[in-house]
């Protein structure tokens, strides 16, 4: 299965289980940091998260608090259903950033120095041999 695949389809199936019920946006702490958020509650938030999930539009503060998620991890341990809520942050983040081919909804920071970060970590794992291959 493609990556896309397999984001869309771990995207429908946490979806399928979620309640909505805002369990976790209730114990995330960026929701102050996350326009809209607390305005609308957790259920409503969590809906929107769902529905990102499900190929939907979100909702305005969905998107602002997917946005927001930093990844404290604070959201799992509070699903009532089990489900690993930090997961499912991740995959409404990417599929928000437009990862399936989709025009971004949130904001996406380009990261220039990224290939030289990935070869200045690979010069430390690689023997010079390696480095003279591969770099
Ligand atoms: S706590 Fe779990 S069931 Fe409730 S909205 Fe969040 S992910 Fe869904």
């Amino acid at each position: 299965m493609s990556l896309a695949g397999h984001i869309r389809a771990e995207s429908a199936r946490l979806a399928a289980l979620c309640t909505a019920c805002g369990a976790c946006v209730q114990a995330c702490p960026m929701t102050p940091y996350a326009e809209g958020v607390v305005e609308a509650g957790p259920p409503a938030v969590a809906f929107g998260m769902r529905d990102v999930l499900r190929d939907g539009a979100g909702t305005p503060a969905a998107l602002a608090w997917i946005g927001a998620c930093t990844r404290s991890g604070q959201c799992t341990p509070a699903c009532p259903e089990g489900l690993d809520a930090a997961f499912m942050l991740r995959l409404a983040q990417w599929r928000a950033k437009g990862a399936l081919g989709e025009p971004p909804r949130i904001p996406v920071k380009e990261d220039t120095q990224f290939s030289p970060k990935v070869k200045g970590f690979a010069r430390l794992t690689l023997n010079e041999e390696e480095q003279r291959e591969w770099l």
